[in-house]
């Protein structure tokens, strides 16, 4: 047996526990904001051919800057967003993890301070200590919206390096709006990065950051093939932003770090994005009633433009996260003491979770 404690690991991490939400093998898993629906065969079929052609030029190292999948996701955002894009504003990596990573490596560090809006996603801190980057939160308002006013006004108060602002937001599934994106811009004396994992999930009319990019050199917009592409075992996330931006995220990357199998992967899936739309709109409409089903049963509901949907208020939620549990249902004992959150999945584990949280009352 190894022991942690006495290898001369970094202070700071010393007690510290590895990010991550229980792995459990339970019939409905609604933990972690997956895509319920395994890929068509259709895309599977596309995936091995594109791995198997990068096959065979494995002995080869990948094109470090990854620029045929920088063309597709330009492609692909100007069809899902409407914004005009050059390759040279976007950069991919292993997940918006790894991209979140490079951003404070670039633009955080020693001495330099990142702000976030809590609740919000709980590997923030993480990339910050990692980066030895100083992490400070201001809190929402209690419908955990963020108004122009107090954003601004905690910027001012801050003066941070990084701005964070994940929208739509997780765990609360809160997008923001383009006035408060624009007032952290107005104020912000260095980096804003809009974390826009689960965009594709936004209802219609809430807008994405990506239309500021043209005015806005300091703004970064990341997305994730994780979530609406469902894509997660392949990790690929992806920035976009002013060429500047990718400079400068270029010179903290690992050498060769997205590997030439995952450039064709997510290329191959790029090319089923009309598909995935198609999904994508079912899961808004079972999230829509997801929400107004916890409604009816009087529980509170957070506003959701994500995949997932944030309910409350129990008492003590870690026992009906364990009552869900003992019926095969896994949602995540996360966010605001008193709520949990659960991830949309197919009707069938909707209905499933439905049954149990009824039997939970
Ligand atoms: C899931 C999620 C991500 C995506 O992570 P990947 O590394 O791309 O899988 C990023 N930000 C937030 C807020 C998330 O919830």
């Amino acid at each position: 047996m190894s022991d942690l404690a006495e290898l001369p690991v970094r202070d700071d991490l010393r007690g510290q526990h590895p990010y991550g939400a229980p792995q459990l093998d339970v019939p409905i898993r609604l933990n972690v904001n997956e895509n319920p629906y395994p890929p068509s065969e259709a895309l599977v079929a596309d995936v091995a051919a594109a791995a198997g052609a990068a096959a065979r030029g494995l002995n080869r190292y990948p094109d470090r800057d990854a620029e045929e999948l920088r063309a597709d996701l330009a492609a692909y955002l100007a069809g899902e967003a409407g914004v005009d894009l050059q390759p040279q504003q976007l950069w991919a990596a292993n997940g918006s993890n790894e991209v979140m990573l490079q951003l404070l490596q670039a633009f955080g560090g020693p001495g330099r301070t990142a702000l976030a809006f809590t609740p919000t996603y709980s590997m923030y801190p993480e990339y910050c200590r990692d980066t030895f980057t100083r992490y400070v939160t201001e809190p929402r308002a209690g419908d955990f919206s963020l108004d122009p006013a107090r954003a601004a006004e905690s910027v001012l108060a801050h003066q941070p390096d990084v701005v964070l602002l994940a929208s739509p937001n997780n765990p609360t599934g809160t997008a923001l709006p383009l006035a408060t994106v624009r007032a952290v811009l107005a104020t912000a004396p260095g980096m804003v990065v809009v974390d826009e994992a689960y965009a594709e999930f936004r209802r219609p009319g809430t807008p994405s950051a990506l239309a500021l990019l043209a005015e806005h050199p300091r703004l970064v917009v990341t997305r994730t093939m994780s979530k609406a592409f469902g894509l997660a075992g392949a990790r690929v996330g992806y920035l976009a932003a002013g060429p500047a931006v990718v400079s400068a995220v270029q010179l903290v990357r690992l050498p060769y770090h997205l590997s030439a199998v995952t450039q064709a992967v997510a290329r191959a899936a790029l090319r089923h994005t009309g598909a995935l739309a198609a999904q994508v709109a079912t899961l808004r409409a079972e999230r829509d009633a997801l929400v107004q089903w916890l409604r009816e049963k009087g529980f509170d509901v957070a506003d959701s433009d994500a995949n997932f949907v944030l309910f409350g208020r129990f008492p003590d939620r870690h026992a009906v996260w364990q009552r869900l549990l003992g019926q095969g249902v896994l949602i995540r004992e996360t966010g605001p003491d008193g709520w949990l959150r659960v991830s949309v999945g197919t009707p069938e584990e909707n209905a499933a979770f439905r049954a149990a949280l009824e039997e939970c009352r």
